[in-house]
């Protein structure tokens, strides 16, 4: 019918439509990018726990329909007006960092991570549940050839998060790192420090997971159901740092005491409850709790590359894009091994 207008072209999307709302697969127009914007053809992106800000509408100020996703990998499909450094073809991700304003007082000074304006794909914009996505380009993170699609999307939040909260930690090669959690984060900080170096025990419960746990580089596997983990970390005299991987503020208070001098309790388990713990059991032995959150696409492009060089890779578990609510379901059941990927087929 040449008098009909030109079709418009569809992909499918993976869509939250309001906050607490069911995944909706809908065909959506593909999207064009604005001038300092690429689009993206995605090829996986990672269901990481804080698609739950997403999924049930805990981040203020959220619009939907929203599509969640900040661990995509794929290749750019289209560079926006003013873009440069990026071409057609070249394969990217997009992770945690979604862009910065690059006016704010942290940005001036060079502290892009922490970003007044931060914005986060999935949360302020569409994400990567979806076959295209567009992204403003300094949010883009060059993606090595020797790592396949599924295995690079989990390390732009999880694996970017472990790692450059333990290269910042302080911590010297030789130094007792304990890893607390084995499981989306904890399974990748094990590989990290263990590669930076570290004397590594990893903190986990029950037996069933120091096998695995032992395979993923840890040298010692305290089990903390059956033991006080912070009195064996004081046996081994004392962590200089621990990363409380698991979102659990109990088991987070209860290791307090396993840090050495000038330890440092590092937080990138996001859990709601507080921490205890009391003044004194932080001045003796000048001790730390501090939080750490993701990094820039840069740190991101040093985390692939340092896995591409180490060997350091995700555990996961992937399904389809059309089955994005099992996909979501399946991580937030915590029983995944470990970090659940979406594919996008052609
Ligand atoms: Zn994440
Ligand atoms: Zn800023």
């Amino acid at each position: 019918m040449a008098t009909t207008a030109a079709a418009v072209a569809t992909m499918k999307t993976a869509q939250v439509p309001g906050p607490g709302a069911e995944f909706q697969i809908v065909e959506r127009e593909i999207p064009e990018p604005g001038p300092g914007q690429v689009r993206i053809k995605v090829q996986a992106c990672g269901v990481c726990h804080s698609d739950v800000f997403t999924k049930e509408g805990w981040w203020p100020g959220i619009q939907y329909p929203r599509v969640p996703g900040h661990e995509v990998v794929g290749i750019v499909h289209k560079v926006g007006a003013g873009v440069s450094g990026w071409t057609k073809g070249q394969r990217v991700g997009v992770g945690w960092h979604g862009g910065h304003d690059g006016t704010c007082r942290e940005c001036r000074r060079g502290d892009f991570r922490n970003c007044r304006n931060l914005q986060v794909p999935g949360i302020s914009y569409d994400g990567g549940y979806q076959q295209y996505m567009v992204a403003p380009a300094e949010a883009l993170v060059a993606v090595p050839d020797s790592l396949t699609n599924v295995e690079a999307a989990p390390l732009l939040c999880a694996g970017i998060t472990t790692y450059n909260a333990l290269r910042h930690s302080g911590a010297l090669p030789g130094d007792l790192v304990a890893v607390q959690g084995i499981g989306g984060l904890g399974h990748l900080g094990i590989q990290f420090a263990q590669k930076f170096g570290y004397q590594v025990a990893a903190v986990g419960r029950g037996p069933e997971t120091a096998a695995l746990a032992k395979k993923l580089g840890a040298n010692w596997y305290i089990d903390s159901d059956t033991t006080d983990a912070a009195e064996a970390l004081q046996q081994m005299g004392g962590a200089r740092v621990i990363l409380a991987t698991a979102p659990s503020s109990q088991a987070m208070s209860a290791l307090v005491n396993g840090l050495g001098p000038n330890g440092i309790l590092m937080v990138i388990g996001a859990a709601a409850e507080p921490i205890e713990v009391t003044p004194v059991q932080l001045i003796s032995g000048s001790k730390t709790i501090q939080g750490w959150a993701s990094g820039t696409p840069a740190d991101s492009e040093d985390t692939l590359r340092f896995a591409e060089l180490s060997g350091v890779r995700p555990m996961i578990e992937t399904y389809p894009l059309e089955e994005a609510a099992q996909a979501y379901a399946r991580m937030m059941s915590g029983k995944a091994e470990f970090r659940v990927v979406l594919t996008m087929g052609e």
